[in-house]
């Protein structure tokens, strides 16, 4: 068996373009234009590819976006004074905060400073509460991606085992509790996990975000499985790959994404569909 590649970039692309037929026809309508603030902090290499990929994103649907590019020396109670801003100012609906943060930031109280409805990360306890209770609002975009990606491949979720590697707070922990919703059997690893192995061979959905290069091993992969790799790991030669080991699981899996070109395109589109689903809620339209 050879898995069949899931091309993340096509889809998204899909979901792009819906995007913008909704935005055009909200423009039509004499509606406004949805506005996201996008704030980075410093300068990650990494941090400033993606917020730039996410401004070109919000450009090409329509989304305005006002960037907020500060030095690693802004102090905690300067950011907090802008989040507040941005929290009354009626042309923003959502704000993004690219993470990570310099370390003299408390990530955790400063994504609490925005207000839920602009937090379309889908990090705020609020949104995370709300997920866990099964009435989503804002999902946070990547765990979201990874449901719209399973939907379109018409995986079914309801009553299988989705293993899960990685618990954080912003992918592995939302990515478990969407995956519950869907329907599935769920099993969240982490760190502290013995036998890593024996629970990735028990999946019929795996999804890992460890953020470890080549830590699933393909042998590990149940036959017929769907292999979902949210891992980026750059590695010293400069290459991008995946946490699982992409060769050897296409051995085995059904369905498996590519690093780069499967969960990372989907991120995108959904921070796109959040503002959008912002704006109508703010605008009750
Ligand atoms: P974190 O480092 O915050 O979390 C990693 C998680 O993996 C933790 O829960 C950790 O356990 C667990 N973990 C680490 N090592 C092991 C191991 N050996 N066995 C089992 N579990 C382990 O990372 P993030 O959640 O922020 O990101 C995870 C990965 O996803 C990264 O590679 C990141 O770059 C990528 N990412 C990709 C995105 C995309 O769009 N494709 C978007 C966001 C992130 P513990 O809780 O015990 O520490």
């Amino acid at each position: 068996m050879t898995a069949q590649i899931i091309d993340g970039k096509a889809i998204a692309a899909g979901v792009r373009k819906d995007i913008k037929a909704e935005i055009d026809a909200r423009l039509n309508k004499g509606l406004r234009q949805p506005g996201l603030a996008v704030i980075l902090i410093g300068d990650d290499p990494a941090s400033t590819i993606y917020v730039r990929n996410k401004r070109q994103a919000c450009e090409e649907v329509g989304i305005k976006s006002f960037y907020h590019e500060l030095p690693s020396s802004f102090s905690q109670e300067a950011l907090i004074t802008l989040i507040t801003q941005l929290n009354q100012d009626t042309q923003v609906d959502g704000i993004l905060i690219q993470l990570p943060l310099p370390s003299h930031f408390e990530s955790d109280k400063v994504i609490e400073c925005i207000a839920p409805e602009k937090d379309v990360d889908g990090f705020h306890p609020y949104n995370l509460g709300r997920l866990a209770q099964r009435r989503p609002l804002l999902r946070p975009c990547t765990p979201y991606g990874v449901i719209t990606l399973l939907d379109h491949i018409k995986i079914p979720c309801k009553g299988r085992h989705a293993v899960i590697v990685g618990a954080s707070n912003i992918v592995g922990l939302p990515m478990s509790l969407e995956l519950l919703m869907a329907g599935c059997t769920i099993t969240v690893c982490h760190s502290l996990t013995e036998d890593l192995s024996d629970y990735v061979k028990q999946a019929d959905i795996l999804v890992s975000a460890a953020g470890s290069p080549g830590i699933i091993k393909g042998a590990w992969i149940k036959p017929g499985a769907t292999v979902i790799d949210i891992g980026i790991n750059r590695l010293e030669d400069g290459t991008i790959t995946g946490d699982v080991e992409f060769n050897a699981a296409i051995k085995n899996a059904a369905w498996i994404t590519p690093v780069p070109g499967g969960v990372g395109p989907m991120t995108v589109a959904t921070l796109l569909k959040n503002t959008l689903s912002a704006t109508a809620r703010y605008d009750n339209t």
